[in-house]
């Protein structure tokens, strides 16, 4: 049965989105949605697929893998940016390789060595963000801020793996505007790293914002969304 409630919300998120690139004047900015599909059918995430989102996030690797196996059909797979968004165990470091095109999550060195050992084994640069912990009170991952630059320089140098920008995860409220100083904490940040982005990249990505508060995430410079209950709950 086609569920026309994720139509539906995708469609006001994508004005809500429009509406507030204007306000900001960045009109050209692009802002990647990626919707947070774990917990959720693929039924569902076939109805976000037809509805022209591409980026699929999970949290856990044993249910993005069977989820990445039943989406492996021509007509689905091609069109599928798979994103690691929860915290990644060493031991999962193989699978998580294998099947996704973005790990959001990364928060250690050690992490991203790992990484970058796997991928070179299937010939494959691996696509990650800096998870940064911008309130330690609340996430119980990521790296400090003050320790994205010497991170980044540390394994810039890895060969097989590639980073592209930074991820944080603001704490729960029903208060939006409680996330924007996190937020305007990550942009911040992602200005002051010398990127050596590769001429296709423009900007590095700035992956923040969920359901409560992606509008704030908008306004602070967040290039890329993370969308769970905004896409497939009753608004
Ligand atoms: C679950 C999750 C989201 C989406 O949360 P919603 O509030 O449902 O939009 C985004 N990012 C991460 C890291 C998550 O774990």
């Amino acid at each position: 049965m086609i569920d026309e409630r994720i139509g539906r919300n995708i469609d006001r998120i994508r004005q809500v989105v429009s509406a507030l690139r204007a306000a900001t004047g960045e009109s050209r900015r692009e802002i990647t949605i990626v919707a947070v599909t774990k917990g959720r059918t693929v039924e569902q995430i076939k109805e976000v697929i037809a509805q022209g989102i591409a980026g699929i996030g999970e949290n856990r690797v044993q249910e993005a893998l069977v989820k990445y196996n039943a989406l492996s059909h021509p007509r689905y797979a091609p069109r599928l940016k798979w994103h690691m968004i929860g915290h990644l165990q060493t031991n999962k470091v193989k699978e998580a390789v294998r099947i996704f095109d973005l790990i959001q999550s990364v928060d250690s060195p050690r992490l991203a060595q790992a990484i970058s050992k796997e991928a070179g084994k299937i010939n494959k640069q691996q696509d990650i963000l800096l998870e940064v912990q911008t309130s330690p009170e609340e996430s119980k991952f990521g790296l400090k801020p003050q320790e994205i630059p010497e991170v980044f320089k540390e394994i810039s140098c890895l060969p097989h793996l590639e980073v592209k920008g930074l991820m944080t995860i603001a704490p729960f409220t029903d208060n939006p505007e409680t996330s924007r100083p996190y937020f305007k904490m990550l942009r911040e940040l992602s200005e002051k790293i010398d990127w050596r982005l590769e001429a296709g990249d423009r900007r590095p990505i700035v992956s923040m914002g969920m359901s409560g508060d992606f509008s704030v995430a908008i306004e602070e410079g967040a290039n890329m969304i993370r969308l769970g209950r905004a896409i497939f709950s009753r608004p």
